[in-house]
């Protein structure tokens, strides 16, 4: 028996941390509602609102980010369930729409192997309003439109560590995960927030990642 690699990506808001990072910051800037009305505009592509939001922060200081992200908890289970993976040979990863600051931190913390972001611009230690997004839709004709094309990035991913499609895991709690979950060998939904990522067929409803693991042979074998 010789065991293979296989993939596991998580999104990051409200999968692998408690809590979104947006809105912490949003909150402490004064700029929640602000956020909340480019969420809502569903007459724009995600990737504008990706945009938008990132001009909204223009002028705070990127340690912000830092102090925003630390604030934000770690989901129950999540170190339990990366420790089992690694030990059960899964390269895992973070593929979020939001900033590189942030999903590194958790990246670290949780010693995964790699996280795709966008990535806000800092001049002089301040944030400019830019924001430079990997995109990915539109090398693969994806539906998503969104900053960070989760399917892409698994993809991605999937292709540089050599793992078969079929051996990979993707979970999120929002529709800007479902093309990631629909595409990846095993697609679950975490506390899902929408209609669209509730069609998924394996849904966790509590508050623990750990759950994921009842949907994942962690004894495989090739
Ligand atoms: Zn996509």
């Amino acid at each position: 028996m010789v065991s293979k690699l296989k993939l596991a990506v998580f999104d990051m808001d409200g999968t692998l941390i408690n809590g979104r990072l947006i809105e912490a910051l949003s909150k402490k800037f004064g700029l929640y509602t602000k956020v909340k009305e480019i969420q809502n505009d569903s007459s724009i592509f995600g990737y504008i609102k990706t945009q938008k939001i990132a001009s909204l922060l223009k002028g705070i200081e990127e340690k912000e980010i830092m102090l925003a992200i630390e604030s934000v908890p770690l989901m129950e289970g999540s170190q339990q369930v990366i420790s089992a993976l690694k030990k059960a040979g899964f390269k895992t990863g973070i593929v979020t729409d939001s900033y590189s600051v942030a999903a590194n931190n958790v990246a670290e913390k949780l010693g995964l192997d790699f996280f795709s972001s966008n990535r806000l611009r800092v001049s002089n230690g301040i944030i400019t309003g830019d924001i430079d997004m990997p995109l990915g839709w539109d090398k693969i004709n994806c539906y998503c439109k969104i900053s960070v094309c989760k399917r892409y990035h698994l993809e991605r991913q999937a292709m540089r560590y050599n793992i078969d499609i079929q051996d990979t895991v993707a979970i999120g709690d929002t529709q800007s995960d479902l093309c990631m979950v629909e595409r990846a060998g095993t697609g679950i939904a975490f506390m899902p927030k929408d209609k669209q990522i509730s069609r998924c067929n394996n849904i966790i409803n509590r508050p623990n990642l750990a759950d994921m693991l009842g949907f994942i042979d962690l004894n495989f074998s090739s």
